[in-house]
Order: C-alpha cells, then structure tokens, then sequence
C-alpha cells in the first residue's frame, strides 16, 4: 500500500536526517519503523504524512507512493484527504473537549451523522475506558487515555493507513500492554494498515508483522518480527538480551 523509496530529508535546507531509506507497508498489515532516540523515526513519518513542512523539512530525493501513485511532498491535508491519518507524539488533542467531542472532531470531514454516531460507538467499544470518560474534558486524562483518545480520534476519520508515532510514550508498563493490545484488535479486525514508530522495540515486534531498524538516517536490518527477534544486532542493542551494546550505526551489521 506504501512504498518509500530511496528517500533523504533535509531540515533547514542542510541537516540531513534521512540518508536514502526504503520500506513497505502492505495494505492490512502493521510494520514497524524501530530504532534509537534520534535515528529518524519520526522524520520517516512525517514524510510520509506531510508533515515535514511546518518542521523545517522537506524532501531532498527519493519517493513516496500510495497504492502506486506518487505522493511525494503533498501536504497533510492532502494526505488526510487520501487516508493516511498521522497519530503525532504530544497527541494534540482539543483540552477544554469532551472526550466525546474530540472523537467527533476527528470525524469533521465525514457527512452521514448516523455513520459517524457507528463509528463513535464502535470505537468507545474498544477503548472502554474512554467509554466511561466520555463526557470529561481530554485535558482531565491520564497520558494512557490522552494516547488512546489520539488513536481513536484518528480512526473517527475512517482512515485506510495509521502512522503511529511511539504510543508507548510516557505510559506506565501496564498502560502500555493495554495500548498495544488495543492496536493490535483494531488492525486484526479492520484490515487496517499501521506503519508504527516504537523505541520499545520488544512491544512493537509482539504486534507487527515486519520491522525495519532505523539507525542514523539509514535502514540498518529489516525482516520479519521473528527474524528480527532472532536478530544478535537488536538482541544486543535493542532487546537488552546480551546486556552489550554501543550505538554506532557502522557496528550494525546485519546477521
Ligand atoms: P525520537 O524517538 O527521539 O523522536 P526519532 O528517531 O524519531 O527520535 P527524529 O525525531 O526523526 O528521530 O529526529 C532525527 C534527527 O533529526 C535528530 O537528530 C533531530 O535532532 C533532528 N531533527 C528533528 N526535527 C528537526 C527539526 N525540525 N529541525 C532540525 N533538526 C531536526
């Protein structure tokens, strides 16, 4: 469904973060973007989503396709238009909104109100928690239940491809597995394609199907999440399963 190609970003004209990186993410899959703090994660996504321009960024060479067809460079909302919603770290929700009224936010670009009184009650099914908190301000969340509310305001937009943006982010360990259990029901039961950013590389290989490591700007492994698991590079650097590890991009020899 998303195929980047050779891609190099730029910030401010001059740093480049991304030095010519390639993935894939199939319709109706989840594939993970990994890596450490500052290897391009989140530069990766915002290419993706259109995001880059408010940045300071912009796309240097290489392409973005969806469904085969170039997208590079267009903006967010063009982006959103194609169903390509962008789950941002910080979550950017409305504070002084309801749960609820967020939610409805998220679907101002849908018409049918009976779909979108579906869709709520559909997503409120699966995130019961913000089913209790329906009618409390977002600003009144926890960080577990702003991040759940993120995603399923993404989702009030129907979107065909979710990129998610570290969702484990400031959550307490047992708010986390509530999360990715929660991501993982929605992309088996929807079909939905998930691209996801995560440092917390073993959560993130227990729900996507394909991963590819980001390390200084460049993809460094890539394969299946049980090849990556296998993986003496991600076992040493990532996983923790030797106890070992530098972080230099050059040391990272896939196996
Ligand atoms: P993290 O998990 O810490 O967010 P990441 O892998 O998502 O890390 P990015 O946020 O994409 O990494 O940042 C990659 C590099 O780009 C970093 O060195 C960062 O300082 C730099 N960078 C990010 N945003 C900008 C910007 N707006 N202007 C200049 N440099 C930036």
């Amino acid at each position: 469904m998303l195929q980047v190609q050779d891609l190099r970003v730029i910030y401010n004209r001059v740093v480049r973060v991304l030095d010519g990186i390639s993935f894939e993410v199939p319709a109706g899959r989840m594939v993970a973007l990994l890596g450490a703090n500052g290897a391009g994660k989140s530069t990766a996504l915002k290419a993706v989503s259109g995001m880059l321009r408010s940045d300071g960024g912009a796309v240097a060479s290489g392409r973005v396709l969806l469904e085969g067809r170039t997208v590079t460079g267009y903006s967010a909302v063009r982006m959103v238009r194609l169903g390509v919603m962008h789950v941002m770290e910080g979550r950017f929700l409305f504070p002084d909104l309801t749960v609820k009224e967020n939610l409805e936010m998220g679907a101002y670009s849908q018409k049918d109100r009976r779909r979108i009184a579906k869709d709520l009650a559909q997503w409120l099914e699966f995130f019961p928690r913000l089913a209790e908190r329906r009618s409390t301000p977002a600003g009144y969340l926890s960080g577990g239940e702003q991040q759940m509310l993120a995603i399923a305001r993404a989702l009030m937009s129907r979107p065909r491809m979710v990129l998610l943006d570290e969702p484990s982010m400031g959550l307490s360990p047992l708010l986390v597995r509530e999360v990715f259990r929660i991501i993982r029901q929605i992309q088996q039961s929807q079909g939905l394609a998930f691209l996801l950013v995560e440092q917390n590389v073993k959560l993130a290989l227990e729900i996507a199907s394909y991963g590819y490591v980001l390390e200084q700007g460049c993809i460094r492994i890539e394969g299946t999440s049980d090849e990556l698991k296998q993986n003496k590079h991600l076992q040493d650097f990532y996983l923790g399963i030797n106890g070992n590890g530098t972080d230099r991009c050059q040391q990272a020899a896939p196996q």
